[in-house]
């Protein structure tokens, strides 16, 4: 390899690695507003089973009572079946006591199924009109979840391959020089190259003089110009 090329390896170098810290970046973004949205769909599928579950228990207890009543019933078919049968007065009146009994269960169990079922219906309706609504909303979020996966996971395909030009760019630069710009990147934030074209360090600012100027040009050839007051490698355009 070529000194002069050094240089241009390095340059890329530099530009893949900037590349590949905008993505990790972007990265991060994506993976943190998909945490933000997995919070989201939670909250809308555990309000959506709060609602279902409002629905269910009075259904649940309608249920309940209609077997309730069912039960009853039967009691009072046994009971009028006795009451055919008593040989004393006691037993008699004891077992209309037991049948005044259930018909009132009968009745007050009746009623409490005409209000749950008004109540029911009350909450259906309200209910259906929230379902509807969160279930929609839900849907917009696990649709913006599967965009995010995928974009993250382009991004990361990105990243992959960028990662495997980097290590064959490093592969191609001599070690120690290698050394010196990963050394610089820590310090720079990884921008290790300055343009110098206008006559002064684009890195640090500071004007060469013209001698120091000529100097760099001619290092520059040679791909080993390093700006003299803040060790960036320098490059004109
Ligand atoms: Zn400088």
């Amino acid at each position: 390899m070529k000194v002069c090329d050094i240089s241009d390896s390095l340059l890329r170098l530099q530009d893949l690695e900037i590349d590949a810290r905008r993505i990790r970046a972007k990265i991060e973004d994506l993976k943190n507003r998909k945490r933000e949205l997995i919070e989201i769909r939670k909250k809308f599928e555990k309000e959506l089973e709060n609602l279902k579950t409002q629905i269910e228990e009075k259904r649940f207890r309608l249920k309940d009572l209609e077997n309730f009543i069912e039960y009853k019933k039967q009691r009072l078919k046994e009971l009028s079946a006795k009451k055919e049968k008593v040989s004393s007065r006691k037993e008699f009146k004891n077992l209309l006591r037991q049948i005044a009994k259930t018909e009132d269960d009968i009745i007050r169990a009746r009623e409490e199924i005409k209000t749950l079922f008004e109540e029911l219906k009350k909450i259906e309706n309200q209910n259906s009109e929230k379902i509807g609504k969160i279930e929609a909303q839900l849907e917009e979020v696990k649709n913006g979840i599967k965009k995010i996966s995928e974009e993250i996971d382009k991004k990361e395909e990105e990243l992959q391959s960028l990662k495997s030009k980097l290590s064959i760019l490093k592969s191609e630069v001599p070690a120690d020089i290698l050394k010196i710009y990963e050394s610089l990147k820590d310090r720079f934030n990884g921008l290790v190259f300055a343009d110098i074209s206008s006559g002064s360090c684009e890195g640090c600012g500071i004007t060469f003089s013209p001698a120091e100027f000529a100097k760099l040009n001619r290092e520059i050839k040679n791909g080993k110009g390093r700006c003299p007051y803040c060790g960036r490698f320098v490059f004109t355009k």
